[in-house]
């Protein structure tokens, strides 16, 4: 089938008992057992629940992977993978990942005693000098998040694969619509549901994706043993708002890179970050690997903090607000938003400037945005 079918078909069958075309929402805690010892496939929700089974065998369809586990947020399924792992083990990370997986690596799974080492994966040479004997995962992010860096996926996986260390990619993003990292190679794909996924800002959720079966096992045995699993409503809004993935990623895509043509050649703005532009460093492995660029975009203003500030506050139609993903334009501030707890070394190191702005184009009309856009340029 084709991919647009399977965002509205895939794992969906209609509810047996009633025909609902739409799956049910089981919306209960437990399951009375028919005798001890014989229950009809769930015995507690935060095990299993019929809801999120449908809606994990539909992401599973979309992402052409084997197996799905979903938890509560994109952070908690971050955190459900690195739980795998033991004190002394050793990871290599993007080093421009999402504020809040910086925080869960230097703040928390540092103190339980793990290791990382930060590289610019988009050079995948130097994730290869990275390894150490202790190096148990190469994790990236593609396109990162806020610059937007894009990273070789095949390249990286052939590097783990020699050294025997699994790679995982948070593929947010991406999305399965333009990206599957699988099919390059990678053994662990991770997304924010919170984004793209259910696409319209109504939930927080992530998943783990995967074809190993054994390592599967494991993200199950979180979802039991620490329980930040989604809420079975949680789970039914996002498996309704997967289905219009297909068609939402071509709009956010259109307007991405129409919005990012405007961007780099408005007088005002210095710089631009967008996969699509032939001005991206790694345009060409864009190009290669994704079958569309995406809605986000970062760039930044001649007269740095300040005119960034102003065009921020200027704007009407786009939303000041720290998330992306959603049918909303969305402007974010990374510096004191989204990543205001990476330490201001490593934000500056990794050249996540204070003027940096993050776009997140919605699907309204293009002209709209950029009328938007043009507006607040006035004033800066
Ligand atoms: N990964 C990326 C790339 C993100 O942008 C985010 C959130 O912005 C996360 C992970 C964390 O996801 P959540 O906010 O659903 O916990």
């Amino acid at each position: 089938m084709h991919f647009d079918t399977v965002c509205v078909r895939g794992g969906i069958t209609p509810d047996e008992t009633t025909g609902a075309i739409v799956p049910p929402l089981y919306q209960t805690a437990t399951y009375v057992l028919e005798e001890v010892g014989k229950d009809k496939g769930f015995d507690y929700t935060r095990s299993s629940n019929p809801t999120r089974q449908t809606f994990e065998g539909a992401l599973a369809c979309v992402e052409g992977a084997k197996y799905c586990a979903t938890f509560a947020s994109g952070m908690s399924a971050v955190d459900a993978i690195l739980r795998t792992f033991d004190a002394g083990d050793h990871i290599i990370s993007s080093d421009d990942v999402y504020g809040g997986v910086s925080r869960l690596f230097n703040t928390i799974l540092t103190r339980h005693g793990m290791s990382f080492t930060y590289v610019d994966t988009s050079f995948p040479e130097r994730v290869e000098e990275a390894i150490r004997p202790n190096t148990k995962l190469i994790w990236m992010e593609t396109p990162t998040n806020p610059l937007l860096k894009v990273t070789d996926i095949e390249a990286v996986a052939k590097i783990g694969k020699k050294h025997g260390i699994p790679v995982g990619v948070d593929s947010t993003f991406a999305t399965p619509a333009l990206l599957r990292p699988l099919e390059w190679g990678v053994d662990i794909v991770m997304h924010s549901t919170t984004k793209y996924l259910s696409g319209h800002n109504q939930i927080i959720g992530g998943a783990v994706l995967t074809n190993d079966e054994a390592f599967h096992e494991k993200m199950r045995y979180q979802q039991k043993s620490i329980g930040a699993i989604p809420s079975p409503f949680d789970s039914w809004l996002t498996l309704l708002g997967m289905k219009t993935l297909s068609l939402r990623m071509t709009r956010h895509c259109e307007n991405g890179m129409a919005v990012a043509t405007f961007l780099e050649n408005h007088p005002k703005v210095s710089r631009v970050s967008y996969p699509g532009l032939e001005s991206h460093p790694r345009h060409a492995v864009a190009k290669r690997q994704m079958s569309g660029f995406g809605g986000m975009i970062s760039f930044e203003l001649h007269g740095g903090l300040e005119a960034g500030r102003t065009l921020m506050n200027s704007v009407r139609l786009c939303a000041l607000a720290e998330s992306l993903g959603a049918v909303e334009t969305m402007i974010t501030h990374p510096a004191t938003m989204t990543h205001a707890d990476v330490p201001d070394d490593e934000r500056r190191a990794r050249g996540l400037t204070d003027g940096l702005v993050r776009l997140s184009c919605g699907i309204e009309a293009t002209a709209d945005i950029i009328a938007d856009l043009s507006m607040a340029f006035e004033r800066v």
